[in-house]
């Protein structure tokens, strides 16, 4: 018991070593979370099937997958579901992590969703994954896919060992698009969030997937459909509940999730 007692406050003291130390050590990602119109930007321009095809190859991603489906049966089959935080602590214990769940608020501190530490000798026996729940739970619900996602890919193809701890900040997803990791893990999000036959309902003309996954706009009509999933999937709309000063950074995450399933579907036909 107090062996237990004991790594849990190691854990806890260096979550909170770590969430004082981003603030000084990534002020520049801080500041450009303030921006979230230009990660916006780049993603709206951004051809997300060349992404695709340059940083996630086939035989990778088919391994990611089938190792979500044994943790997550139906996954890419039917809608998930937003998962409360005790569910999330129960797939993190299943998979042997520690895990951490709190509010990091504040005027800064919302700039990051969350993060993964790979296992270090000496100091973390398991991985980590911290989630920041002072955002919405499908945002914290997607920021623990995620960064599953990052411990499946260095667990199964034995990436990042010389990044201990992968950050996951908001509104910086065009970054995400240029870093395999952080694209693999991007896609588990995409696939949880849009599974296959619901994709290819919104996304209904194959001829344009690629077109469009290209494309220099999403269009409205695609984004009201993105917009009447996520409400209908899991009660979320960006225009409530979300402060005002958020819904960019939301909107952002929407473009970037829905050309990724998009840029699968034309590149994979996954
Ligand atoms: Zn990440």
């Amino acid at each position: 018991m107090a062996a237990t007692l004991n790594a849990e406050s190691r854990i806890e003291k260096l979550v909170t070593r770590i969430l004082v130390e981003t603030r000084d050590k990534e002020a520049q990602k801080i500041e450009a979370w303030k921006k979230p119109s230009d990660d916006i930007k780049r993603l709206v321009r951004h051809d997300y099937v060349r992404s695709l095809r340059r940083n996630l190859p086939y035989r990778e991603l088919r391994t990611l997958i089938g190792a979500f489906s044994e943790m997550l049966p139906g996954f890419n089959r039917e809608v998930v579901g937003m998962m409360p935080l005790d569910k999330l602590a129960e797939w993190a214990a299943a998979l042997d992590l520690h895990f951490k769940a709190s509010p990091n608020e504040g005027e800064d501190g919302l700039a990051l969703r969350g993060f993964y530490i790979t296992r270090r000798k000496g100091i973390l026996k398991r991985p980590l994954i911290y989630v920041n729940t002072a955002h919405h739970p499908l945002a914290v619900a997607s920021t623990f896919c995620h960064e599953v996602g990052h411990h499946m890919s260095s667990e199964l193809l034995g990436e990042d060992i010389d990044t201990p701890v992968h950050f996951f900040f908001d509104a910086d997803y065009a970054s995400h698009l240029e870093e395999p990791s952080e694209l693999a893990a991007d896609v588990m999000v995409s696939l949880a969030a849009y599974p296959e036959p619901i994709a290819r309902r919104i996304f209904a003309t194959p001829w344009k997937w690629g077109l469009v996954a290209r494309a220099k706009d999403m269009t409205e009509a695609a984004l009201a459909q993105v917009r009447g999933h996520l409400k209908k999937a899991y009660g979320f709309d960006i225009m409530e509940r979300i402060p005002a000063n958020q819904r960019l950074h939301y909107l952002s995450g929407m473009i970037h999730y829905a050309k990724l399933r998009w840029a699968l579907l034309a590149e994979y036909d996954i």
